[in-house]
């Protein structure tokens, strides 16, 4: 079976003591390549050291994530971008809007979020987006920058059947799906059945959301079989076609093929 974990945070210090193991089992379960999004500054050297290591395995992204955007965030946002001209990245992420932890810099998220969509148009990649209770914030955003000049996925989608809509509307962007979907009290699996494979990608977020039977514990890449399990089963088709058809979303999205 045919992997990509299109999101995943295994550079964080919670695979200090296994990351080899960790690299191993994804491997052997038919993991491909897992990508890396960023978070701020601080989280710059675990990200490139992994990348480094696992160099064309783990490949990183670029970006500041929404829920670091603090009183500080010009010169984080400085360094950021400075990164782009030192090292090649596969995508600007993650990036985004939460509106779920904390409102105070809504309108500096909004900001951020608006000229990091414009740094994936200046290098031409794709975006990775957080939204947390902020999607059709996000849309608006995406559309003041323009739709049709950016391409990604929203991660970790959760949302309802309105706010899946309106993201295929915008006509470049995909799903990013995880553990949630195997949650007992996910709604997500009867939402997803209004749209396609086609639209959808695999990820992890690790450490976080690990798919059932291993919910609450750590998550890693390899338990994205689960997730592609519970996808096969809403399709009501093979585990193979599913990561056959995610995987190709994933490294045309991506351009994994020039890696
Ligand atoms: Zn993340």
């Amino acid at each position: 079976m045919r992997i990509i974990d299109t999101h995943s945070h295994i550079y964080s210090e919670e695979f200090d003591n296994d990351i080899d193991d960790v690299i191993e089992r994804s491997k052997q379960a038919g993991v491909e390549k897992i990508l890396l999004p960023n978070i701020d500054v601080e989280s710059l050297g675990r990200l490139h050291a992994i990348s480094d290591q696992y160099k064309g395995y783990c490949i990183p992204m670029m970006g500041l994530h929404p829920t670091s955007v603090g009183e500080d965030w010009k010169e984080q946002l400085d360094l950021i971008k400075q990164q782009f001209s030192e090292r090649s990245y596969i995508a600007v992420g993650e990036i985004g809007l939460d509106l779920y932890w904390d409102k105070t810099y809504e309108k500096e998220q909004r900001l951020i979020f608006e000229e990091q969509l414009c740094w994936s148009i200046e290098y031409n990649l794709p975006v990775a987006i957080h939204s947390r209770d902020a999607i059709f914030q996000c849309i608006e955003c995406i559309r003041n920058v323009g739709a049709d000049r950016l391409r990604g996925v929203f991660h970790s989608f959760g949302g309802s059947e309105e706010e899946l809509e309106k993201i295929l509307s915008l006509g470049n962007f995909l799903l990013g799906i995880n553990g949630v979907v195997t949650f007992k009290n996910s709604t997500l699996s009867t939402i997803l059945r209004k749209t396609d494979l086609n639209h959808i990608i695999i990820e992890t977020d690790a450490p976080y959301l690990a798919p059932v039977p291993y919910r609450g514990k750590r998550n890693e890449s390899s338990y994205t079989v689960k997730v592609v399990e519970k996808l096969a089963e809403i399709y009501e088709t093979t585990l193979e076609e599913v990561g056959q058809i995610t995987t190709q979303n994933a490294a045309e999205l991506f351009s994994l093929q020039n890696i």
